[in-house]
C-alpha cells in the first residue's frame, strides 16, 4: 500500500470539522475508490465504515479513528438508528467525519436515511458516490450490465426487506416480465424463493444466472449457473455472502468477456456467446 498518495494537481474540497462526508468506497478493490474519496481519506479524523469495506483502504487513513459500525443483513434498522446518530455526536462534537460504505451510498445502502437523520440535525453533508457491486462486480467477472445485444433494460432489486424476508411489496411478475436483465443484491438467504417467483413468472427456467461473490476482491468467485439450478447449484456450492445474482443473457457474455481469466492465461470459451455469427461492431 501506498505511503502517501498525491492527488492530480487542483482544488480538492476541504472536510472541515462538523461536516460528514457520506462516501462510497466501492466493491473491494481499493483500486475503484474515487478521488473524492481519497482525499476524504486524508483529511478525516473518524471513519466510520461498513463490514463490506475491505479494511486495506483504512491504511489510506492512519491519521483517523477507525470505527466499524457493521451491521448483519435483515437486522431491525434500531441499530441503524443509533449508527446515524453516533455519525451526528461525533460532526457535533467538531470532527472531520469521513462515513465509508461499501459499494454506492445511495444502493441498497441506507446511505439516504443516513443523510436524512444528518441534515435533520443541521449537521453539513456532501455525498461522495461510489461505484455499486451491481455494475463493477459485475464488470470484473466479465458481465457487462447493458449489452446492445442482450438488453436495454436492466432492473436492480434487493433479495430482502427491512424485516430480513423478501420484500412483499415487490411486484415480482412485473420485474419478471419488465426487465430483460435483473441484478439482485442481498439474494442469497431468499435465493430459491426468487427464483421460484420469476419462474413462476414465466422466465425461462435455462435462463443464464450467474453469481458473483466477493466481486473484486482477491476471494472472488463466480458460478455460472440457470435460473432453474440457481438456487441447488448455491447450496452445493458452499458459497457465501456478500453476492450480486445476475439473471439474463448478459451472463452469456463471459464465456468472452472473464479478462480475469485471460489474465490468468485462460482462453475465451466461445467469441460469439450469444451466435449473431458476427462482430457486435459490424452493425
Ligand atoms: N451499497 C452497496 C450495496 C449494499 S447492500 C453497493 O452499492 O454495492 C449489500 C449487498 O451488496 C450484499 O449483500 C451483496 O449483495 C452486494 N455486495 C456488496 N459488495 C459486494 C461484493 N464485493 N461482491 C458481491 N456482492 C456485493
Amino acid at each position: 500500500m501506498t505511503d502517501s498518495f498525491s492527488l492530480p494537481f487542483g482544488t480538492w474540497p476541504q472536510l472541515e470539522p462538523g461536516w460528514v462526508w457520506l462516501c462510497g468506497a466501492g466493491p473491494g478493490d481499493p483500486g475503484l475508490l474515487t478521488l473524492h474519496a481519497v482525499n476524504a481519506l486524508q483529511q478525516a479524523d473518524v471513519v466510520i465504515y461498513d463490514a463490506l469495506v475491505q479494511e486495506e483502504i483504512l491504511t489510506w487513513a492512519p491519521q483517523a479513528e477507525h470505527i466499524y459500525a457493521g451491521k448483519r443483513g435483515g437486522k431491525p434498522s434500531a441499530k441503524q438508528r443509533d449508527i446515524s446518530l453516533h455519525l451526528v455526536e461525533l460532526a457535533q462534537s467538531g470532527k472531520r467525519v469521513l462515513r465509508l460504505k461499501g459499494g454506492d451510498p445511495f444502493v441498497f445502502g441506507r446511505g439516504g436515511e443516513e443523510a436524512q437523520t444528518l441534515i435533520q440535525h443541521g449537521v453539513p453533508v456532501r455525498i461522495i458516490p461510489g461505484i455499486s457491486a451491481g455494475i463493477g462486480g459485475l464488470a470484473y467477472a466479465g458481465i457487462p450490465v447493458t449489452h446492445r445485444d442482450v438488453n436495454q433494460s436492466v432492473t436492480f432489486v434487493t433479495g430482502h426487506d427491512q424485516t430480513g424476508e423478501t420484500p412483499s411489496n415487490l411486484n415480482w411478475r412485473a420485474i419478471a416480465q419488465g426487465s430483460q436483465v435483473l441484478v439482485i443484491y442481498m439474494g442469497m438467504k431468499h435465493v430459491d424463493r426468487i427464483a421460484a417467483e420469476l419462474l413462476a413468472a414465466g422466465r425461462a427456467a435455462d435462463e443464464p444466472c450467474a453469481v458473483v461473490c466477493s466481486a473484486t476482491t482477491p476471494q472472488q468467485q463466480v458460478l455460472e449457473t440457470t435460473l432453474g439450478r440457481m438456487a441447488a447449484d448455491i447450496a452445493e456450492s458452499g458459497l457465501e455472502p456478500p453476492a450480486i445474482l445476475c439473471v439474463g443473457r448478459s451472463v452469456l457474455m463471459r464465456q468472452v468477456l472473464d479478462w480475469q481469466g485471460q489474465m490468468r492465461g485462460e482462453s475465451p470459451r466461445n467469441l460469439d456467446p450469444l451466435g449473431r455469427g458476427r462482430p457486435t461492431e459490424a452493425s
